[in-house]
């Protein structure tokens, strides 16, 4: 029986339908954009920012090759190059792109990764480059090509990730920087991927352990009980769903006073998960309050409020 390429497409992080994957495979090379794609957020993931850019690269190309059916037989810089023009005429008139940082930026980084190597302190531009510039681009594309919304392709993992690109472009406000941003980014996937790299039995262990010490590796153990313990000193506070693991009310999160009394808002400062161990410090409360916007319901609002004797009336 013959197999048709389409049905070999599997994907890590996106949920399309077989009957996109069959359109995807009538415009080689698609499948292998996308993979790259995922390809890009495993290496981002593992703190291997430059590879990654350069994955991401690779990616676009692919993208833009897929639009025009022509394949690009020049992968140095006149190529990628070649690649933008084609992503101009794809991307939709309208769809939002940062000035800061430029392509041809993204495109010496690239070339400089690919060509010569790079060091610790390339993290950082790299990180920046693929998140604020690369991952909108790719976006575009995909939204002018097939008219779809990346984000929203790869379930609640998409919402995060644009957030987090969202935070990075609004990072002269919030004064967060891409390497922190992407720290969330980072747990989440590798929370999730744990299970592809472990034995049946170890995931066992792994969740026994959780539910008896609420935290994971044993050497770390007092030290994230005695940083959750500080954490829940902490008034005002509320438990919600975890938007990282999604487990069950074991987010802690610790509310912002001002908000709560003189606002009646629920604010989160910062927060800590029980059962995935992700943490938020204070700078990165303005991921941690859009993750949550979704928990933070009138409800919730008004149980709060009562508990801290705030009259909502
Ligand atoms: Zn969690």
């Amino acid at each position: 029986m013959n197999k048709s390429h389409s049905e070999y497409a599997s994907f890590l992080f996106f949920n399309f339908d077989q009957s996109l994957i069959e359109v995807f495979a009538s415009k080689a090379p698609t499948i292998s954009a996308f993979q790259s794609f995922e390809t890009f957020l495993l290496l981002s993931a593992f703190g291997r920012h430059p590879q990654a850019l350069v994955t991401l690269c690779s990616a676009l190309e692919s993208a833009s090759a897929a639009s025009t059916g022509r394949k690009i037989t020049d992968t140095s810089e006149g190529g990628l190059a070649r690649a933008w023009e084609v992503l101009n005429e794809v991307i939709p008139r309208d769809y939002q792109l940062p000035t800061n940082p430029t392509r041809k930026q993204l495109r010496e980084k690239r070339n400089d990764v690919a060509h010569f190597g790079f060091s610790n302190k390339d993290d950082h531009d790299c990180a920046f480059y693929s998140l604020s510039l690369g991952v909108p681009l790719f976006a575009g594309w995909a939204e002018g090509e097939y008219g779809i919304n990346l984000y929203k392709s790869c379930g609640n993992f998409g919402r995060l990730l644009e957030i987090t690109v969202g935070v990075i472009h609004d990072s002269k406000r919030n004064r967060i920087t891409a390497l922190d941003a992407s720290s969330v980014l980072r747990r989440w996937i590798t929370f999730h991927l744990r299970e592809t790299f472990m034995a049946d039995w170890e995931i066992e262990v792994l969740d026994a352990d959780r539910s008896t010490f609420g935290t994971s590796p044993a050497s770390g153990i007092e030290i994230r009980e005695t940083q959750l313990k500080t954490l829940q000193d902490t008034e005002p506070n509320a438990l919600i769903d975890c938007p990282i693991c999604g487990e069950f009310d074991s987010m802690f999160i610790a509310l912002n006073e001002k908000e709560l009394f003189n606002n009646k808002r629920l604010s989160p400062d910062f927060g800590q998960c029980n059962h995935c161990d992700v943490r938020f410090p204070p700078k990165l409360s303005p991921i941690l309050r859009e993750l949550c916007t979704p928990h933070l319901n009138e409800a919730l609002t008004a149980s709060i409020c009562k508990s801290y004797g705030v009259d909502l009336a």
